[in-house]
């Protein structure tokens, strides 16, 4: 099915009309950026409901703030351009900035959102890794029995369900994405295999972040991984390898053989599972070498 199927455009200003079109029977497709959901019209694989919502003139989803509690609040707008660029980001998030100086082209960036990458859900796609590393919310609203605006938020972990599943609810719309404050003496490393990382779906990709005391041991370890598993997953046994630990040699070695046999790559067109787990294991050593030597 192509946009053929849709009979209705519609582009509200406000949250709660949008949320109230999302309400109707049938629902609505929802439009961002249009990065994924053009090409997949495209290739015939979109499922698009009888009514196309252009969500990008509702104001609030665009926001990007500092809570006073040193949450980062990602509205479901924000370009992958401003997470590569703007100075909140690359002071509290530096993982995610670094992730978007990754992500496909200047052109593309422009375009694509934070909030569509999340919603697309593809186990490869760049900020999830990120996200799952900084233990990152997802803020959702829908329309209330009463017609006010509810919100809820999950955890971004046990937040993808399978490759294009979330636990959206189809009248629910992504508001916003919330990134905890970093601890004092936080690290962080992206790392997206590849030829060409920025325009190749990546074969995997790594993101960890962890704190690190003044005697040099790590606490509140994350490492994620992106496409060697049906959504992208956190490596749990490998952190506890690291956990209260200084980063030495032996520790970044046995971390990085955990990880790379608790993830569960497939054979693909872009790479074998094999060869998967071969990146998982010395990218990540590579990466914990480097924090190793900071
Ligand atoms: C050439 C090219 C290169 C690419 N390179 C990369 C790359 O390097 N890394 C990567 O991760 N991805 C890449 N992508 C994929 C795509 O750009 C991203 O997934 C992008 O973040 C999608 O955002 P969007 O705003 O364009 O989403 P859209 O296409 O508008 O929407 C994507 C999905 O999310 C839903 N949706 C969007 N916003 C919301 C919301 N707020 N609430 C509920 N549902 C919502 C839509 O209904 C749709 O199902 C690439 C795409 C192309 C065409």
């Amino acid at each position: 099915m192509t946009f053929e199927a849709v009979e209705r455009y519609v582009a509200p200003a406000q949250l709660r009309q949008a949320l109230a079109v999302l309400s109707q029977p049938g629902g609505a497709t929802v439009l961002a950026g249009g990065t994924d959901l053009m090409p997949q019209a495209q290739a015939g694989r979109l499922q698009a409901a009888g009514t196309l919502l252009n969500i990008r003139r509702i104001a609030e989803l665009q926001a990007l703030t500092l809570d006073a509690d040193g949450t980062l609040v990602l509205g479901a707008l924000v370009t992958l351009t401003r997470l590569r660029r703007d100075p909140l980001v690359r002071a509290h998030a530096p993982l995610l900035a670094d992730a978007a100086e990754h992500f496909a082209s200047e052109q593309i960036r422009n375009a694509a959102t934070l909030g569509g990458n999340l919603c697309n859900a593809s186990p490869a796609g760049d900020t999830l890794t990120p996200l799952l590393a900084l233990n990152a919310e997802v803020e959702l609203a829908r329309l209330a029995d009463d017609g006010a605006v509810g919100t809820r938020r999950l955890p971004i972990v046990g937040f993808f369900t399978g490759p294009g599943r979330t636990q959206r609810a189809a009248d629910e719309l992504v508001l916003a994405v919330r990134v905890p404050a970093a601890e004092p003496g936080a690290v962080s490393r992206f790392h997206k295999a590849g030829t060409r990382p920025a325009l190749d779906i990546s074969p995997i990709s790594i993101a960890f972040a962890a704190a690190r005391d003044a005697a040099g041991a790590l606490g509140g370890v994350r490492i994620a991984l992106g496409a060697v598993a049906p959504t992208p997953m956190r490596a749990h046994r490998a952190e506890a390898l690291l956990e209260g630990r200084r980063l030495d040699a032996g520790s970044a070695a046995a971390a990085a053989a955990a990880a790379a046999e608790e993830c569960r790559p497939i054979d693909d067109v872009r790479a074998s599972a094999w060869y998967r787990r071969e990146l998982v294991r010395n990218l990540l050593q590579r990466m914990l070498d480097d924090v190793a030597e900071v």
